[in-house]
């Protein structure tokens, strides 16, 4: 009976499904061959102790029986376990005869949002130094180049939010655009509930009802893709009411004037008419919104997912700025992130424009700095890439041949999904670094075993701008390795050593934090050793800096310390719905499942709150296409066809429907979306297209 006695293991970690960061502890109870886990929130995060469902259950996928522990080669059809000097051989002699051939941009690499900051530098100097290609782009080119691009150009900085969290409850008045935080960030609904019990109004903009708009005072169903259109209404009341701040405009932002003369030609009943609300609700969301002092607006993907979603986060920020309502307590802007680790993804040099600090791959003194640093000469530096969808489209024309992914599932979550289909089938090698045998790794040639969330040790940057230090709660089942381990082995067997000889995640960070020295996001006075006791803000210069919670109180990061505005035109989707495709169809998550669902699908209580995907659709529209609740059905679009479960919801606009995205196959929404993209950030337009749907009659 004794020996039966339970025995525990704590490990303290932290999710690694959104960007919170909630930090835990995972109990590992063991009775015997028994083992039970328990999780316990940790309070010492801005989640102050909330966990919400995903992050209780995310051990589960991290133990299942389909991880990859060994390196598999696929031969004729079927993977094999192959030894790791086995698959780094077969990497070299791939990709060196390939480069031979058809020159270094003949092999591209693809990141992902979810990966530490160490390992998103890392792939960034892989493909530059290692492979010496241009092609490197990631998933969050999906997530957050809008609103990226955006506030780079009207702040001359990108970090998610301008303000803590801790800092909303002062907002007497809150926009949440686009962005359901109630399902895809559960841990920040108190602040919102907070500021609510504070009196603060908040209004919610989005075309169906979630648990977010359940929050919110006033909920905008607006026409998918009018956003822009709709914020352009409330500037012409703002401004023909002498509600806007005109010492702060004057003082503090350039551009007003030639936003003041397109706003002179906006017709409110016009708007009314393009985004499908009552001109008084919006004259009446304007005055609320610029009739108080201190104002919040926060973005996501439902409103940066756009064809033109620059110039719609664009559009928000002149609200914010015409209103004078940032550089203040409880007064800002924040386009909430979605990946695990989307902000600091997006710092360190793994988009196809960006080195790391978020510099310029085209300005010259950038690219020596970094050049300088790696120890090559500026001109063996390649050249700006092309985003991620463009990738896809240059490795169908056949002009990219290989391509090394790591951290993401392009063959579900790319637009117009059947091109990816097409174009990773076509390469002569596919390399897949991950945990589970995903999707896109089923078409791999190599799959490489990586390490999950448990066994990492990295920083990570939430959604604030505030870095944190995972620690490494276990180590590495069978022979999986870290992503950073993997990219020095690789670089070994390319000849590279000399420049990838890190002993320890450590050891990149410190270099990482010298590449981010003087640029947009200096990590330099942030430690491995102050973060064992501190989440620390970047902006942070030197060891003894605090780091900044508020950003631009008094300056703002451009040259002349001005916010720039711009004139936003009333856009409208690229797609618009036809005889053929009459309805919109938008996208989004559900609570229990991230991104392409590879690992929640394997977390067997996720899984089971949300087993298959869905199409919800107004009861109307369902009746008027012959589909019954709860019945399968088909949704075309001009690229494809996905089929799932319609589900009625009356409360969604009777034009739409919405599907999640987390599932592949047939289910996949992505073989549907479209995916013409933004001319600035090369954001794909996921949010709008156009469909039809129709009742699948089994034959
Ligand atoms: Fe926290 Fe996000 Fe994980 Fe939920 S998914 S526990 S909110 S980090």
């Amino acid at each position: 009976q004794q020996q039966d006695a339970e025995k525990e293991t704590v490990m303290d970690t932290q999710c690694p499904f959104c960007s919170v960061q909630c930090t835990m502890q995972l109990l590992e109870q063991r009775t015997g061959d028994r083992k039970k886990y328990k999780v316990l929130p940790l309070k010492d995060t801005v989640s102050e102790g909330r966990l919400c469902i995903k992050g209780r259950n995310a051990h589960q996928h991290t133990l299942h029986k389909e991880r990859i522990l060994h390196p598999m080669k696929k031969v004729n059809g079927q993977f094999v376990e192959i030894t790791w000097e086995e698959a780094l051989f077969f990497i070299k002699e791939q990709f060196s005869t390939l480069q031979e051939h058809d020159g270094p941009d003949s092999v591209g690499v693809y990141g992902g949002g979810s990966l530490t900051n160490e390992e998103a530098y890392l792939l960034g100097k892989f493909a530059r130094v290692g492979l010496k290609t241009k092609h490197i782009d990631y998933n969050g080119r999906y997530c957050m180049s809008a609103a990226a691009s955006a506030m780079n150009e009207a702040f001359g900085l990108d970090r998610g939010l301008t303000n803590e969290m801790e800092e909303v409850p002062l907002a007497e008045c809150i926009i949440l655009a686009g962005t359901n935080i109630a399902e895809c960030q559960p841990t920040l609904l108190p602040y919102f509930r907070k500021a609510k019990d504070n009196g603060a109004f908040i209004i919610a903009i989005d075309p169906r009802e979630t648990l977010t708009t359940k929050l919110a005072d006033l909920h905008l169903k607006v026409k998918p893709g009018m956003d822009a259109a709709l914020v352009n209404g409330m500037l012409k009341v703002i401004l023909d009411r002498n509600l806007h701040d005109e010492q702060f405009i004057k003082e503090r932002t350039e551009g007003f004037d030639e936003v003041l003369k397109q706003i002179s030609g906006v017709d409110l009943d016009a708007i009314a008419d393009l985004t499908g609300l009552p001109r008084e609700m919006i004259e009446y969301t304007a005055v609320t919104f610029a009739s108080v002092s201190r104002a919040m607006v926060f973005t996501a993907r439902g409103v940066e997912q756009q064809t033109h979603g620059f110039d719609t986060v664009r559009n928000f920020i002149n609200l914010v700025l015409a209103t004078g309502n940032i550089g203040k307590p409880g007064a800002g802007y924040g386009a909430v992130t979605g990946q695990g680790n989307g902000q600091g993804g997006r710092e360190h040099g793994q988009k196809a424009d960006q080195l790391p600090g978020y510099r310029s791959i085209e300005n010259p003194e950038h690219r020596n700095y970094i050049a300088n640093l790696w120890g090559i000469p500026e001109k063996e530096l390649p050249g700006k890439g092309i985003s991620a969808y463009e990738m896809m489209e240059k490795i169908a024309d056949g002009e990219i041949k290989a391509l090394f992914i790591m951290g993401s599932n392009p063959l579900i979550s790319t637009p117009n999904a059947t091109l990816a289909a097409q174009a990773l089938k076509r390469l002569k090698c596919l390399v897949v670094v991950d945990m589970f045998v995903s999707e896109t790794g089923r078409l791999a040639d190599l799959l490489l075993p990586s390490s999950s969330y448990l066994e990492d040790e990295g920083t990570l940057t939430n959604l604030e701008g505030r870095v944190t230090l995972r620690r490494a709660a276990r180590s590495c089942p069978g022979e999986v390795r870290h992503d950073w381990q993997i990219l020095c082995d690789v670089a070994r067997v390319l000849g590279k050593e000399a420049y990838f000889s890190y002993t320890k995640a450590e050891d990149i960070f410190n270099e990482l934090r010298v590449a981010s020295k003087g640029g947009k996001a200096d990590y330099f006075g942030i430690t491995y050793s102050r973060l064992k006791d501190e989440r620390i803000y970047w902006p942070c210069p030197t060891e003894g800096h605090k780091g900044e919670g508020r950003l631009f109180s008094e300056t703002f990061a451009r040259p002349n310390g001005k916010a720039k505005m711009l004139p936003v035109i009333n856009h409208v989707p690229k797609e618009r719905t036809s005889e053929s495709y009459p309805l919109h169809l938008t996208t989004g998550r559900v609570m229990s499942h991230y991104l392409s669902g590879s690992q929640t699908r394997r977390s067997p209580a996720l899984s089971a709150r949300q087993i298959e995907s869905f199409v919800k659709i107004h009861p109307k529209t369902a009746n008027a296409f012959g589909i019954k609740d709860g019945t399968m059905v088909y949704v075309d679009s001009s690229r494809g066809r996905m089929k799932a479960r319609g589900a009625y919801d009356d409360s969604i606009r009777e034009d739409t429907l919405f599907i999640p995205f987390h599932w592949g196959g047939e289910q996949n929404v992505n073989n549907v979306t479209y995916q013409g993209l933004d001319p600035v950030c090369k954001m794909p337009g996921f949010k709008v297209c156009a469909v039809r749907v129709s009742p699948v009659i089994d034959l």
